[in-house]
């Protein structure tokens, strides 16, 4: 206490003055020092305060002047302290209800308050603003506790609330410091509780706090309190306004909650409408280990992940300001194991009539296990090669999974609502919609191709899109889960496969045959023009039924068609067959070979047949033509009448029954390459067989005679036509016929020939010496006419005898037995002198020789007469109506030449060669009539060739021939 020293300012002698004075003033006079300590009080003042001057001097003026105690003279107090000049206030005293006008003075260390006792005052005398007047009664109404407190928290003035719930009168308590009413000093936690908070309102802060509060003995009631500050206009807290309601009821309420959500087998907790969250569970308080006074307020951030602890905060408060429900994911702590664990937070605010937030009632749900999954479930999302994407029935995306985002570059952010569809080329885009849309309504599956984008490249691939509904209960489609599989290269095969079909079906249409395709059930997929032209029909006639192109087809051929088509569609092997096609235009059936082949896919299933029908009616026909001709050659090959033998130079390689029985080889030996055409082949015959081959080598084919050694070495006369193979003139095909009967025919007829002019040149002979012997004689006896009857016989005996001879040389040369006598010969004598002789006897033609040969040459000049006579004879026979036969001789160094040349009949040319042969006479008419046998040219041509010379005629019918002799000069004997 600090008045003994305050007093030490007044002087002894001014005091005793001062104080008399003071003590008369009308009026009750306080003086308190800085700490508001009364120091002195007059005797008006102690009147006033009913107290004697031990019980108030050095105590609290607001403790002591309670009938005084206002918040105007608090006020007034605070401002005159601060102003330091004098000040008057009026007001009605809250404990006597009558007015009270106050002068304040500062002094030095401290205030001198007057007090006067007044009626009601002058409405022009208010010195407090409008609001000042309320009287804090009036509150009263509301139900609630108020009071007026100094910072320190001593009672200015309180309502009629409080004071009839602790049934005590307002001058007990005003002045007084709140804690140590009744209210609060039964318990001391309340006490120290109502304390903190003043200390805490005392600096500018609003508090608010709950405690329990006893008015008077036996009445216990829970009070939620506010102390707010009231600042005066330099921000300094002038005094406090607590207000206290009794939430007894709510409480009990609340605790039968909290009963019921401590029971709840969830972590529950609730908040308040200011977002202060004020309560939790048994089971949250289990869990987390913390008390709900630790968790109170924000003390639950304590066991909040601090990665979660901003975000949560922040969806928490925005969820308060904006009144709305909270939810969000994050992690608490176990208060023992310290894991965290994933939940679920919700909340829910919890409204009165009025729709006014009350509380927000909040969950926590344990979705840790159910987050591993998903994130499990989201990793093997992520290890799918696909896209994997989650899309709402209006077509909003909801989630895709990170290859998806990877590949377009998006976001979850980006892609979300219909952001998607930016990475879709825009060609695609309203296609895709169309179909999502289709989907939905139908509430079918959705499935589309579409290109996507890559973000980081910007190309397009392409992709399918599936997606499945999923749907609740109701079947209302809540969710599409789907994937998009690339399936660009697919795509891109798809389109080559497309081009090269355009490019098949070009060709189909180019190339000459039928061509067509079938699907793998046999159905017809394709024709191209020719088809439809040939059979005149459209593709869709033949897609009636899977044999509807049976009525194409010959009857004959249908059974075979069908066939070789189920046992193709059965296996997968190759379709071929012939068949007959009716040419629409014609009506006439042509063959056709009728190829398929099945086109597979990469698992070998066949996707289609690829056919072609070729027409081939030709090539049947010459097939036929030529098995008739292979028919007939066999025929001919097996014939037991003709061999036939192929060789290769003079190997015999093959040959037919016929041609081993003639000759007595066997098969075998065929085989073994042991028949061999020169060894069989007499030497005489070697020369001519090597001749016949050069002709055949030249004209293809010939014929000639010879004779073979057969394997018994027998001799066989045959026949032989060769014919030489076009493409290897060395091989031939060889016919035999075997010519042994008319060999022997001709060899008697040979021998008949040889014997009858024999046997008739001698009686002829003897004749003709009998007739010469006769004519002499009757010459001698002068019979002359007698003598030239007889002589006339002699021209026929001549006759006859040059056709003996003629025979008779035949003969001869038919037994290789003509002899010739060699002596020089002067040809142009020989030939003037035969030509002198013919031109006697043949008068009708004149005989001209022109030119000579000029020299001789060695030869038979009997025969070569032969020669020429025969020549000129033929000649002047032979040309009836001509007048001349011309000889015309020349020479070379090597030989000497001679034509005989005529103007008659002429040969026709096909029989000049055949004029040498033996007994051969051309064959028309005209010469036919003249006498003949067909001997002379015969003799001539085998004189020429013993004197190694050659003849040949040159000819033309009507016109008259030409046969050139040609000799060589010299010659080898
Ligand atoms: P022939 O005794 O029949 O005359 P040749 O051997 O002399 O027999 O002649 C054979 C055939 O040749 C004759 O039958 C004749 O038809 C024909 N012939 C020969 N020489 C001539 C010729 N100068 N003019 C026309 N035909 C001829």
């Amino acid at each position: 206490m600090s008045t003994p020293k305050r007093t030490e300012r007044v002087t002894p002698a001014s005091s005793e003055t001062l104080l008399t004075m003071l003590e008369t003033l009308p009026g009750a006079l306080f003086v308190v020092d800085d700490t508001e300590t009364i120091v002195y009080a007059n005797a008006s003042a102690q009147a006033m305060l009913g107290a004697t001057p031990e019980a108030y001097l050095g105590s609290s003026f607001w403790r002591c002047a309670t009938p005084l105690v206002s918040i105007a003279l608090y006020q007034a107090v605070r401002k005159t302290r601060q102003t330091r000049t004098l000040t008057e206030v009026q007001y009605v005293s809250p404990v006597t209800q009558s007015w009270l006008h106050v002068h304040l003075a500062s002094t030095v260390g401290g205030l001198m308050l007057q007090f006067h006792q007044m009626r009601a005052p002058a409405p022009r005398q208010e010195t407090f603003p409008q609001g000042e007047r309320l009287c804090i009664n009036d509150l009263d109404g509301l139900q609630t506790g108020i009071g007026l407190l100094t910072p320190e928290g001593i009672v200015l003035d309180i309502n009629a609330v409080p004071l009839d719930d602790a049934q005590v009168r307002r001058e007990e308590v005003i002045g007084k410091p709140l804690a140590e009413t009744s209210w609060w000093s039964f318990a001391p936690a309340s006490q120290e509780r109502l304390r903190a908070a003043i200390a805490r309102a005392s600096r500018g802060e609003t508090v608010r706090f709950e405690a329990l509060v006893r008015p008077r003995e036996g009445m216990l009631l829970s009070f939620e309190s506010v102390i707010t500050p009231h600042m005066d206009a330099n921000y300094h807290v002038e005094y406090l306004v607590i207000a206290g309601i009794d939430i007894t009821t709510r409480k009990r309420a609340e605790r039968d909650i909290h009963a019921l959500i401590d029971a709840i087998p969830q972590l529950v907790w609730t908040g308040r409408p200011d977002g202060y969250v004020d309560s939790y569970n048994q089971r949250w308080r289990d869990y987390t280990g913390l008390s709900t006074e630790e968790a109170q307020g924000e003390g639950w951030m304590q066991c909040t992940h601090p990665q979660d602890r901003q975000r949560v905060l922040e969806t928490w408060q925005r969820a308060v300001q904006n009144g709305e429900p909270y939810e969000t994911e994050q992690r608490l702590r176990h208060g023992t194991t310290g894991e965290y664990r994933w939940f679920l937070m919700q909340a829910t605010p919890y409204t009165d009539a009025q729709g006014t937030i009350l509380k927000y009632i909040g969950t926590c749900t344990d979705i840790h296990d159910k987050k591993r999954a998903e994130a499990e479930l989201r990793s093997l999302i992520d290890a799918i090669p696909q896209f994997v994407w989650i899309m709402r029935p209006d077509g909003s995306a909801e989630y895709a999974n990170s290859r998806w985002c990877d590949y377009t570059d998006m976001t979850s952010q980006q892609y979300q609502g219909d952001g998607w569809l930016q990475a879709i080329h825009p060609d695609d885009r309203q296609r895709v919609l169309a179909g999502w849309q289709s989907a939905v309504q139908a509430g079918r599956p959705y499935e589309a191709e579409q290109r996507l984008r890559n973000g980081i490249t910007g190309d397009y691939r392409w992709f399918l899109a599936r997606g499945a509904p999923f749907k609740d209960a109701q079947g209302t489609i809540l969710k599409y889960f789907g994937t998009s599989t690339d399936i660009d290269e697919q795509k891109q095969a798809e389109q080559k496969i497309k081009a090269s079909e355009e490019n098949l079906r070009v060709l189909a249409e180019m190339v000459p045959q039928l061509v067509w395709t079938k699907r793998p059930d046999g159905q017809f997929a394709y024709t191209n023009q020719r088809w439809r032209d040939y059979t005149g029909s459209t593709l869709e006639q033949l897609q009636s039924d899977q044999w509807a192109h049976l009525q194409f087809l010959h009857p004959d051929d249908h059974k075979g068609n069908r066939a070789h088509w189920l046992h193709a569609l059965d296996t997968g092997d190759m379709f071929e067959y012939e068949q007959r096609l009716r040419n629409a235009h014609t009506g006439e059936y042509r063959w056709f070979l009728v190829r398929a082949m099945p086109v597979r896919d990469e698992v070998g299933q066949i996707v289609k047949w690829f056919g072609t029908s070729t027409d081939i009616d030709e090539q049947k026909r010459i097939e036929e033509a030529l098995r008739q001709s292979q028919e007939r050659a066999s025929v001919l090959m097996n014939s037991n009448i003709i061999g036939i033998f192929a060789d290769e130079r003079e190997q015999i390689v093959d040959a037919n029954d016929t041609f081993l029985r003639m000759t007595g080889y066997t098969r075998e030996d065929l085989c073994e390459g042991r028949i061999n055409w020169m060894q069989m082949t007499p030497p005489e015959y070697l020369a001519s067989t090597q001749q016949a081959h050069q002709e055949l080598a030249a004209q293809r084919s010939v014929t000639y005679e010879k004779e073979y050694i057969c394997k018994d070495g027998s001799r066989l006369p045959v026949l032989a036509g060769g014919v030489a193979l076009p493409h290897s003139p060395c091989k031939r095909i060889v016919f035999v016929l075997d010519n042994s009967a008319r060999k022997e025919l001709e060899q008697r007829k040979d021998d008949f020939i040889s014997m009858a002019s024999h046997e008739l040149r001698n009686p002829l002979t003897a004749f003709k010496m009998q007739t010469q012997l006769a004519r002499k004689r009757l010459e001698r006896q002068s019979h002359h006419e007698a003598a030239t009857a007889l002589s006339r016989v002699e021209g026929p005996v001549k006759q006859l005898e040059r056709l003996i001879g003629e025979l008779l040389d035949v003969s001869k040369i038919q037994a290789g037995r003509l002899e010739y006598v060699w002596e020089t010969v002067d040809l142009d004598a020989l030939l003037q002198d035969i030509t002198d002789t013919m031109q006697q006897t043949h008068p009708s033609h004149t005989i001209m020789v022109r030119g000579t040969v000029g020299t001789s040459l060695i030869g038979d000049r009997d025969r070569l007469g032969q020669v020429f006579i025969n020549l000129i004879s033929n000649a002047i026979k032979y040309s009836p109506d001509a007048e001349t036969v011309e000889v015309d001789l020349s020479a070379s160094e090597d030989a000497v030449t001679v034509h005989v040349r005529d103007h008659g009949l002429g040969i026709p040319r096909e029989q000049c060669d055949k004029i040498f042969e033996r007994f051969y006479r051309a064959t028309d008419p005209r010469q036919r009539a003249i006498p003949g046998l067909g001997m002379g040219l015969y003799i001539v041509a085998e004189i020429v060739k013993g004197h190694g010379g050659t003849i040949t005629v040159d000819s033309e019918a009507g016109k008259g021939s030409t046969f050139t002799v040609t000799l060589p000069r010299k010659r080898d004997t």
